[in-house]
């Protein structure tokens, strides 16, 4: 860096001092110029003086050549003068008074020509000529002057030439030392650079041999590289495949999808169509509930079909088939009471035409449901009585209806309407199948509820007919008694042996009798509710001990013991029926065993005392220990009994026993013998 400043200030300097060489040169020439002019124009003026002399003297134009030549030259060199010294102040005064000086003396020189000419007189003409002279003296003074100003300046620049080129000796020296300074700087650098270059051109040889290396190592990972290529290819390839495999899966999850899709639509059908059946099978065990818990079907009738109107219909009606045959709307529901009313009044403002090709009466007529899917303003039209009635019928807005028959037993008892109308629902064959399952149940239960209703009223007439025959019976009966009493006593004369023992017989049978009548009259008591009950503090064990007393003899006659192992105890019941039922156990238990032993116990159970006759007898199969309770059941057949009897005791035994708070039960083991054990309440807290 600092060499380079100082050759190039070395430079500058040199640059400088020529041009000042230049420049004291070209002033140099100017002032050698203008000496050499103002000697011309000096030589001109004096050739001019000198020719006009000789003409003066000789009056021969020939001698006025120099002058008219000089005259004709001097003011181009005046002007040349006056161009050299422009822009030297000094130089162009003196120029200005050559210039000045010239004119005067040429005009001098023309006076002395003409005066020649015309020869006047030379007095004047000395006068004149000295004149000339002084002018002469004076210019030659001025150019002298301009001489010796421009030989100073001339001594003055060969000076300073001098001392410019020592300078630039100096400089130049200078110059050539600092650059064999600079050279031997730029030598050392130049050598330093090269031992720089030669490091690093070992560097580059280094590094040539690592990009050497490196390229080995990248051609070994080109290879690799084309090895990795071709896999990536057969990757690629493969994946490809995969993609088309993909696709493939992809189109086949689609189709799976599309599969699934229908699938859940379908599952949502079945699902739907499930929760129907499920809410219909939940309608119908209701229903089923409802209709099994009373006999009274009319009312049953009617909370069959608000059910239906919950989950099945806006609307639910059920006509019925009247005794004498004719249909009769017997309900009508709605889920507002209001409604229920309007709807009655309708109906009975326009009863309906049972006897019209379609609705109730038809289906009532046929046993076949109509299902009317949609109902069209049309159909409404046709239906209406009046403009009123399809004014009301349209504000109805009924969508939809349903009516199925109620069939029981093959008998078609009436007609189940549904209508839907706020609800939008559109009955189907789905909704038929249902309505139809609820109006079978419903038939059924109303079969169920008039053929008990007519059992009921046979029954009360039975036991009606058995009171009133009983009753009927016992009088002539207590007169048969009384008389044979009379006969036996011999009131009416003594009678012989055989008579009175057939006397006897005749009384055993009126007793028999009249047991069976009372037994009847007791049944037709309890069954119509009107068996009284007189309860008082009893003993038990004297009435047992009454009981087999009574029966003793039957007993003895089959060749059967009878043993009392009872204990006593207070109780508090009737003791007549207490005896009753004793002995209706009792007689069983003679009745149905042919040997052995029949016992007798009881014991305190808690607040129950209970009684129990066990006998070795023929015994119960189990399928009839329930049986056996119900009025008229009887084990054996009446043809093939082996033993008399109504089929009323045991009934009527469980009724009294029951009456009393206690019951009868059993215990049986065919053809090994019968345990009956009556309980009893203990004493009147538990009574
Ligand atoms: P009845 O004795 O008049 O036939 P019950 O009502 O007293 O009527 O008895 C009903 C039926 O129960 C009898 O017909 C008989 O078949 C059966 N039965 C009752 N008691 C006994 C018993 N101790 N052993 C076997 N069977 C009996």
């Amino acid at each position: 860096m600092v060499p380079a400043v100082l050759v190039l200030l070395i430079g500058a300097l040199a640059y400088d001092r020529a041009r000042g060489v230049v420049r004291d040169v070209r002033l140099a020439d100017r002032s050698h110029a203008i000496i050499e002019k103002s000697d011309v124009i000096l030589t001109r003026a004096v050739d001019a003086e000198t020719g006009q002399r000789a003409f003066l003297i000789t009056g021969d134009d020939r001698f006025l050549e120099p002058y008219q030549g000089a005259r004709a030259d001097i003011e181009k060199d005046l002007g040349s003068l006056r161009a050299l010294v422009a822009d030297d102040a000094v130089a162009s005064e003196y120029s200005a008074t050559i210039a000045r000086l010239i004119p005067e003396r040429f005009a001098l020189l023309d006076t002395g020509i003409v005066m020649r000419r015309t020869g006047s007189p030379l007095t004047a003409s000395a006068e004149r000529l000295l004149v000339g002279k002084r002018k002469m003296d004076e210019l030659r003074q001025t150019i002298g002057s301009l001489h010796e100003r421009e030989n100073a300046i001339l001594e003055r620049r060969r000076v300073a030439e001098r001392r410019s080129l020592r300078n630039a000796s100096i400089i130049v020296g200078a110059a050539a030392a600092m650059a064999i300074v600079l050279s031997a700087l730029v030598n050392l650098a130049f050598s330093r650079a090269l031992k720089e270059r030669e490091r690093i051109n070992a560097d580059l040889r280094v590094a040539n041999e690592d990009l050497e290396r490196q390229s080995d190592a990248l051609e070994t990972q080109a290879v690799e590289m084309e090895s990795q290529q071709a896999e990536l290819e057969a990757t690629a390839e493969d994946l490809r495949a995969t993609n088309e495999e993909l696709n493939r899966t992809t189109r086949a999850a689609e189709e799976a999808r599309n599969a699934t899709e229908s699938a859940r639509q379908e599952l949502e059908r079945l699902l739907a169509r499930r929760k129907r059946d499920e809410e219909g099978a939940l309608l119908l065990s209701e229903a089923s509930r409802v209709l099994a818990s009373t006999l009274d079907y009319e009312k049953t009738l009617e909370t069959v079909a608000r059910l239906a109107v919950g989950d099945l219909a806006d609307w639910c009606a059920v006509d019925l088939v009247q005794p004498e045959g004719s249909i009769r709307q017997v309900v009508v529901s709605h889920k507002e009471e209001e409604k229920i009313k309007w709807a009655k009044a309708l109906n009975k403002r326009y009863p309906p035409d049972y006897g019209a090709p379609t609705g109730v009466g038809n289906v009532i007529r046929s046993g076949k449901p109509q299902i009317y899917r949609e109902i069209s303003d049309e159909m409404l039209v046709a239906g209406a009585h009046d403009a009123d009635h399809l004014a009301i019928m349209r504000e109805l807005q009924i969508k939809s209806a349903l009516v199925v028959p109620m069939i029981a037993r093959g008998r078609t008892l009436g007609a189940m309407t549904l209508i839907s109308t706020d609800s939008g629902r559109l009955y189907d064959e789905g909704d038929e199948v249902l309505a139809t399952e609820l109006a079978t149940r419903a038939a059924i239960a109303i079969d169920n509820a008039q053929l008990y209703r007519t059992a009921v009223e046979a029954s009360q007439a039975k036991s009606a007919f058995l009171a009133t025959m009983s009753h009927e019976l016992r009088t002539p009966l207590n007169a048969i008694i009384g008389y044979q009493s009379l006969l036996q006593e011999g009131i009416s004369g003594s009678l012989n042996d055989k008579q009175l023992a057939q006397l006897t017989r005749l009384r055993a049978s009126a007793d028999h009798l009249l047991g069976l009548i009372d037994e009847i009259l007791t049944f037709s008591r309890l069954d119509a509710g009107k068996e009284v009950v007189q309860k008082e503090e009893v003993q038990l064990r004297p009435i047992i001990v009454e009981a087999i007393t009574m029966v003793t003899p039957l007993a003895q006659e089959k060749g059967l013991a009878l043993e009392d192992q009872s204990e006593d105890a207070r109780i508090y019941t009737d003791s007549k029926k207490l005896r009753q039922i004793l002995l209706n156990l009792f007689s069983n238990a003679i009745k149905f065993s042919d040997d052995g032993k029949i016992t007798v116990r009881s014991r305190l159970d808690g607040d129950m005392v209970a009684v129990s006759v066990d006998d070795p007898g023929i015994g119960i199969a189990p399928e009839n220990l329930d049986s056996i309770f119900e009025p008229f059941w009887q084990v054996e057949q009446h043809s093939t009994r082996r033993a008399g009897g109504t089929g009323l005791g045991l009934s009527v035994s469980r009724g009294l026993a029951r009456l009393l708070g206690g019951d009868v039960r059993v215990e049986s083991v065919p053809d090994r013998g019968s345990t009956f054990t009556l309980t009893l309440p203990a004493d009147h807290h538990s009574a």
